[in-house]
C-alpha cells in the first residue's frame, strides 16, 4: 500500500520540507553576524535569532503584526545599536541577513524529484505561511515555479486556521478528503490539516520525535513508493 493510494492531489509546505530552510537561516545568521560584529559569538547568535524569528513570526501568523513589523521588532531585540533605528534602517539590516541566507538556499534532499514526479500524476500544490512574494522567490530558486503556490499572505488565514486548506483544494479543485497534506510542522501541517479534513503526512527530518497523529516519513521519497 502506497502512502498515496486513494489521493486525488497533493500539498506540500514549503519552508523545511521542500526548501531546507533552517540550515540556510542558520548560515546566514552566521555569515551576517561575522559581517556586523566579529565579536559576537556565532553559535549563540543563532541561537537567539532562532528563538527571535519563531517569537515574532507567531505574532505575524496571528495576525497582531505585519510581515514587515514582526522583521523589524526581531533585529531591534537582536542588535543593541538598533533597538531605536528608524525602520528604513531597520529594512536596510534585514535586507543584509537575507542575502546571506538567500545565498544559501537549497532543496531539502529527493524534494525536487518527488514533487516533479507526483506533478506527473495529480494536482500538486503549495501551502505555505508566508509571504507570497517571497515564497515565489523560493519556489523559482527551487526550479519548481510551476508549481500553485497557496501563500498565507493571500489567502483568508495561516495554518492551522481550516480555511487556509479549504481555500487550497478548492484551487485545486481536489475534495479536501482525497488530499494529503505533507510538512515538517506537526500544527500546521498535520493536525491543522486533519481538522480541516484532509489526510496528512508528517514529513520528520529533524528535531526532536513526537506523537503523530498521522503516517510519518523521513525521506520525500517515500511518497513515490
Ligand atoms: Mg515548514
Amino acid at each position: 500500500m502506497g502512502l498515496l493510494d486513494g489521493a486525488d492531489a497533493v500539498l506540500f509546505d514549503l519552508d523545511d520540507t521542500l526548501l531546507d530552510y533552517s540550515t540556510a537561516r542558520d548560515a546566514g545568521v552566521r555569515a551576517w553576524v561575522r559581517e556586523v560584529d566579529g565579536a559576537r559569538h556565532p553559535g549563540d547568535a543563532v541561537r537567539v535569532w532562532r528563538e527571535l524569528e519563531e517569537r515574532h513570526f507567531r505574532r505575524y501568523s496571528a495576525g497582531e503584526v505585519t510581515f514587515d513589523e514582526q522583521r523589524r521588532a526581531r533585529l531591534r531585540a537582536f542588535w543593541p545599536h538598533l533597538g531605536d533605528a528608524a525602520d528604513d534602517e531597520l529594512d536596510r539590516a534585514f535586507s543584509a541577513y537575507f542575502a546571506h541566507t538567500e545565498a544559501a538556499w537549497s532543496p531539502v534532499p529527493g524534494a525536487i524529484e518527488t514533487v516533479k514526479a507526483l506533478a506527473a500524476r495529480m494536482p500538486v500544490g503549495v501551502l505555505t505561511n508566508g509571504h507570497a512574494e517571497l515564497q515565489a522567490r523560493k519556489l523559482r530558486v527551487l526550479g519548481l515555479a510551476d508549481v500553485p503556490l497557496f501563500a498565507s499572505s493571500e489567502l483568508p488565514a495561516p495554518k492551522p486556521d481550516v480555511r487556509a486548506y479549504e481555500a487550497a483544494c478548492t484551487e485545486l479543485g481536489s475534495a479536501p478528503v482525497r488530499t494529503v497534506m505533507v510538512g515538517d510542522d506537526l500544527t500546521n501541517d498535520v493536525e491543522g490539516a486533519m481538522l480541516a479534513g484532509l489526510r496528512a503526512i508528517w514529513f520528520f527530518a529533524r528535531g526532536a520525535a513526537g506523537t503523530s497523529p498521522a503516517p510519518v516519513i523521513t525521506d520525500l521519497r517515500e511518497l513515490l513508493a
